[in-house]
């Protein structure tokens, strides 16, 4: 079988389907095509985002896709000492849990309506190419061979991005760069149900546990470790385990779901585009390194490739030089952060359980007005300096 579009876009996740839509909206013909049955399912998210997000992706808020909204976050030291900052104040990951398994279908319809082709149970196999110039994929849909020519390809295919790969770019992240997850829906537990909870220090090296509620009594309970510090990826269950056993309020907990991922903690890729092709959230590794969150980064990004895009149609140029709107538009927006996350998270690692203790004690202390990543690091700065000097020029 033979299929023919102008932009088609792989992967029907947050960043796909943002890109596929903004790209429809502006007349293009597109077609997304997502491996998986079900968009936005199994669900391998803990689920938090910001509510300040949601105006600039072009995304109203819908009840339908949230679960719970909190009124702040609390972040945890290792020896229980805690502070809570207010949602208005809080960052990147904090004010909303969603549903994501909703919350994708959402994205994905809002694509549809605007004109976009939705084909399901269709794998991307392979790139095809002209010379340097991406200019299709071949596919199997239901298990049937499927070659698809396209103007325009956009690689959201996640975490795990093979697309880009085969089309010749280094995405390869080192054991430092990549965070092992694991998570239980636990029920029937006591949380503070009107916040998110960050526990940081060694239960979870190089990473933190978090506490997202569903509703009064059930939470997102996982982890993220990094993989060089694991002696095998399986041993991450082992840690959540043991956070949920020395804790008397998660022990009596029941689990509803376990989740396993993993996410990218690197700095972002050294090019995002190339002839005939732009890659979008996970597969351009634009989640951030610190917190590991990435739903409204992909969300952004897919929105920026989807714009772009469509000007590329009118233009009818699909060179790398003309993609370079895109590189640009993403690094202005997000490309220092990333930067300084990713550095941070490798001094993170190297952080003893005592040294985490005086953090919250002088960020309780101190105060902060707002906790983003960076207000956190402005405030060790001035009050523990040898922790951030490998990369004080970033903050
Ligand atoms: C355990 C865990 C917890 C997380 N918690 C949070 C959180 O609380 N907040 C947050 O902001 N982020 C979180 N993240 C990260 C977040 O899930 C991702 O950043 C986000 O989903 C990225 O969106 P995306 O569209 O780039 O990729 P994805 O959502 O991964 O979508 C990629 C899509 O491409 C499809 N696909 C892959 N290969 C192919 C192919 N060859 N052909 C066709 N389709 C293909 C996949 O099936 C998938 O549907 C978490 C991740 C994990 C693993």
């Amino acid at each position: 079988m033979k299929r023919k579009c102008d932009v088609l876009v792989v992967g029907a996740g947050p960043g796909g389907s943002s890109a596929a839509r903004h790209a429809a909206e502006a007349g293009a013909d597109v077609l997304i095509i997502e491996k998986r049955q079900e968009i936005g399912s199994p669900v391998r998210c803990a689920e938090g985002v910001s509510r300040a997000w949601f105006e600039e992706i072009k995304v109203p808020v819908d009840k339908k896709w949230v679960a719970k909204e909190v009124d702040g976050a609390k972040l945890v030291s290792p020896s229980g000492s805690s502070f809570y900052v207010d949602e208005k104040m809080a960052g990147n990951e904090v004010g909303m849990v969603l549903e994501r398994h909703l919350f994708d279908k959402a994205m994905a319809a809002n694509a549809a309506r605007a004109g976009a082709e939705i084909m399901l149970k269709t794998s991307a196999t392979g790139v095809v190419k002209e010379g340097d110039k991406v200019v299709g994929v071949t596919a199997s849909s239901y298990g049937e061979p499927l070659a698809i020519e396209a103007k325009i390809v956009i690689a959201a295919d996640g975490f795990e991005s093979q697309v880009a790969r085969w089309a010749g770019l280094d995405t390869s992240l080192t054991q430092n760069d990549i965070t092992t997850c694991f998570q239980y829906r636990l029920t029937g537990i006591d949380i503070e149900h009107m916040y998110t909870e960050f526990f940081i220090g060694s239960a979870a090296p190089g990473g933190y546990v978090w506490v997202f509620p569903k509703d009064e009594d059930t939470a997102n309970v996982g982890l993220g470790i990094l993989l060089s510090q694991l002696k095998k990826p399986g041993e991450v269950k082992g840690y959540l385990d043991k956070f949920i056993k020395d804790n008397e309020r998660f022990t009596k907990g029941q689990p509803l779901e376990a989740v396993s991922g993993a996410v990218s903690v690197s700095h972002p890729l050294d090019e995002t585009v190339m002839d005939g092709m732009m890659l979008v959230g996970d597969a351009a590794r634009l989640i951030d390194p610190i917190t590991g969150g990435g739903i409204a980064h992909a969300c952004l990004s897919g929105m920026y490739a989807g714009k772009v895009a469509a000007k590329a149609l009118e233009a009818n140029d699909f060179s790398k030089e003309f993609f370079q709107e895109y590189e640009t538009l993403w690094r202005n927006r997000l490309e220092d952060k990333l930067w300084r996350n990713w550095m941070a998270k490798e001094k993170l690692v190297t952080i003893t359980d005592e040294q985490f203790d005086l953090v919250i004690e002088t960020l309780a202390e101190a105060g902060v007005d707002k906790m983003s990543v960076y207000n956190i690091l402005k405030v060790i700065k001035e009050e523990l300096p040898d922790l951030v000097k490998d990369f004080e020029e970033f903050i």
